[in-house]
């Protein structure tokens, strides 16, 4: 009896019923050289069936930017799909499932692999018989790590792809998505100039629409056979009014000594903070703040800290 009331409690909870929209990143497809960047297109399909079966709209990037920028709820079984960097079997494998479904996406790519021709990649050929099915998008032309590239080093870089797309594809691009998904608030302040509609970043999350931020719009990355992740992400929440107050940046001894995170709803008693690598911990929050001496020592170049508290998650990427 008590597992009944339980999952009616589960059921009824309004953080279920009030799901927000969920934007997702692929990469390759059925290449099984890069198992941390591939799914395969049997995977693939089982997700799009489970997205069938359980009445979610698969709509265009653009509609989700369109809500944020009017400052409305996304409707929450809407889902966006993205694809990065432009490698040749999204054409030569991927394609053809979403044709088959008939989802639209959204490809960001990396120009320069396009523009040099790299075997790997798209050609500006192929590139035009993928923009009669999604949309095309800019995600740099280098695909540099832009924390460590000067100013005039990135806008180089910005300028060259954007002129690029422009002469092949003939329209100026108005997505953007940051190499690595890495930034900061010095690269923040470059892509302002450029007046995009919004740009995307790599973190897991969903989007509310009303508390985004439409130059940081999380996306969830879905990689090798995680159906089982595909679906916990479908469920989660953007939290909104998460300000990160420390550590603001990468730190040079590898070591997270104090995470401290300040949260708008001051109701808020208990949540869960992640770093890569280490995990998620509970931590107490007072009075909307949370202060916690983690100490956790961090081997990667990138890393992600987040909260959660219940089905409610931000993240945000520290790099090197
Ligand atoms: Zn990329």
């Amino acid at each position: 009896m008590t597992k009944v009331l339980f999952l009616l409690f589960l059921l009824l909870s309004p953080n279920l019923l009030l799901a927000d929209g969920h934007i997702f990143v692929y990469h390759r497809f059925d290449d099984n050289r890069y198992p941390t960047t591939n799914i395969s297109t049997k995977e693939l399909r089982k997700e799009f069936n489970y997205l069938k079966k359980h009445n979610y709209k698969i709509v265009p990037l653009i509609d989700i930017v369109n809500k944020i920028n009017s400052g409305e709820k996304v409707p929450s079984k809407w889902v966006a799909f993205s694809i990065d960097d432009g490698f040749k079997s999204f054409y030569t494998h991927g394609l053809s499932v979403f044709k088959e479904y008939n989802y639209p996406f959204t490809l960001f790519i990396a120009v320069k692999y396009t523009e040099k021709n790299y075997k790997d990649y798209v050609s500006w050929k192929q590139l035009k018989e993928i923009a009669k099915y999604g949309s095309v998008e800019f995600h740099s032309y280098g695909h540099g790590h832009y924390g460590q590239m000067t100013d005039e080093a990135i806008k180089k870089d910005m300028d060259k792809g954007l002129g690029l797309m422009k002469k092949h594809l003939n329209y100026d691009s108005s997505l953007f998505v940051y190499p690595y998904g890495e930034y900061d608030s010095r690269v923040e302040k470059i892509l302002d100039t450029y007046n995009f509609k919004a740009v995307f970043n790599q973190n897991i999350g969903a989007v509310n629409g009303t508390c985004s931020d439409v130059n940081d719009i999380d996306r969830s990355a879905v990689v090798g056979s995680n159906a089982h992740d595909f679906k916990l992400y479908l469920r989660f929440q953007e939290l909104c009014g998460v300000n990160f107050q420390q550590p603001k940046v990468y730190p040079k001894n590898k070591i997270i000594k104090t995470v401290e995170v300040t949260l708008n709803d001051k109701s808020i008693t208990s949540a869960d903070i992640f770093i890569s690598n280490n995990g998620w911990t509970k931590v107490k929050v007072n009075n909307g703040k949370i202060l916690w001496h983690a100490n956790k020592h961090i081997k990667l170049n990138r890393i992600k800290i987040g909260v959660k508290v219940k089905s409610k998650i931000k993240l945000m990427v520290l790099s090197k």
